[in-house]
């Protein structure tokens, strides 16, 4: 995985804004062909890191490399191969799906019309649009705008696809539609979902990092990292007026409200008390556990430690 010709690798990058914020802290990443998922929280530094990978900012520190090139220093040579489907981002109302594609492939170079007509078609059904592609963009909904936003971005077969936040406002069947188009991308470009949704990361990532306040907190393969918090979760529902007192005896990741009372889940190698049942983890655990500090550099010390090495 390391360093793969295709792959795109993040070295030591470093961003501090005019305001003094630390948005990035000497983040590294080695990110194979595929989908890759960049989870954390908001104001994590996610949208920063891919502004940067867009080449529309520049870091302060740091190399990042795109198979051979040198993104902050071969701009236009990364513009070409790149598509990007920034956070927010504005449409003609006026103008139909088909008519703006063919407007943006004219701008990306595509100058023969049959080529053109060839291109958008061929990205038009592929993001199921097609039956709308007359429709003025203004009346489509936010999971069709996303998807027109895809075809945009996949307008010369970019090697790296970079995707920010893009499930965030979509009612949960154009959640579905969504994911499984990006699922289809090839497998020989980079695409990078950056998202603070568990889920979207567990439904499609092969490969993901945790980011948190500008800093990496772990970098895994989503099963493997599933696979290593296995008997070290527990829960118990409990109320609120005790959460205090739980909070002050057990490393708790998680709580949320289920039927009225709290579900805490508590991160532990042996189980804390009777009074806690197992839990079979999912990545939210493991994303949670990241965030609280429980999983990271630290458990893969303590289980190097466990087996005597
Ligand atoms: P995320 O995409 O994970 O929500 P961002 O990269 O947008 O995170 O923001 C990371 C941090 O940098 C936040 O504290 C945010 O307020 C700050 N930030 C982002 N953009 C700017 C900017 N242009 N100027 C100053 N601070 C910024």
């Amino acid at each position: 995985m390391k360093n793969h010709p295709l792959g795109l690798s993040i070295r030591n990058v470093s961003k501090r804004y005019a305001n003094g914020v630390q948005a990035l802290h000497n983040v590294s990443l080695s990110i194979p062909p595929g989908m890759y998922g960049l989870l954390g929280p908001n104001g994590a530094g996610k949208s920063t890191l891919m502004r940067t990978l867009a080449t529309l900012q520049e870091p302060d520190a740091g190399q990042i490399r795109l198979g051979d090139l040198d993104v902050v220093s071969q701009k236009e040579a990364v513009r070409e191969t790149l598509g990007y489907l920034p956070q927010e981002f504005g449409v003609y109302p006026k103008a139909s799906a088909e008519e703006l594609l063919d407007y943006f492939a004219v701008l990306k170079g595509l100058t023969s019309r049959a080529q053109r007509r060839e291109t958008t078609e061929a990205l038009l059904r592929q993001t199921n649009l097609w039956d709308q592609r007359k429709q003025k963009l203004g009346g489509f909904s936010g999971g069709m705008k996303q998807r027109f936003g895809v075809a945009v971005a996949l307008l010369g077969n970019p090697r790296l696809l970079i995707v920010d936040e893009p499930t965030a406002g979509l009612d949960p069947a154009e959640r579905v539609r969504f994911l499984n188009l990006l699922s289809e991308l090839g497998e020989n470009s980079v695409v990078i979902l950056s998202t603070h949704i568990v889920a979207d990361v567990a439904e499609l990532c092969a490969n993901m990092a945790i980011i948190n306040q500008g800093q990496i907190l772990l970098e895994a393969q989503p099963l493997e990292a599933v696979a290593a918090l296995q008997g070290r979760i527990w829960r118990k529902l409990t109320d609120k007026p005790t959460l205090p007192a739980l909070e002050r005896e057990h490393r708790i990741i998680s709580a949320k409200l289920l039927s009225g009372r709290t579900l805490v889940h508590v991160y532990s190698p042996e189980r804390p008390d009777p009074g806690f049942e197992p839990v079979e983890p999912d990545l939210e655990d493991v994303y949670f556990s990241a965030l609280t500090g429980c999983f990271g550099p630290a458990i893969e010390q303590q289980q190097v430690e466990a087996v005597g090495l």
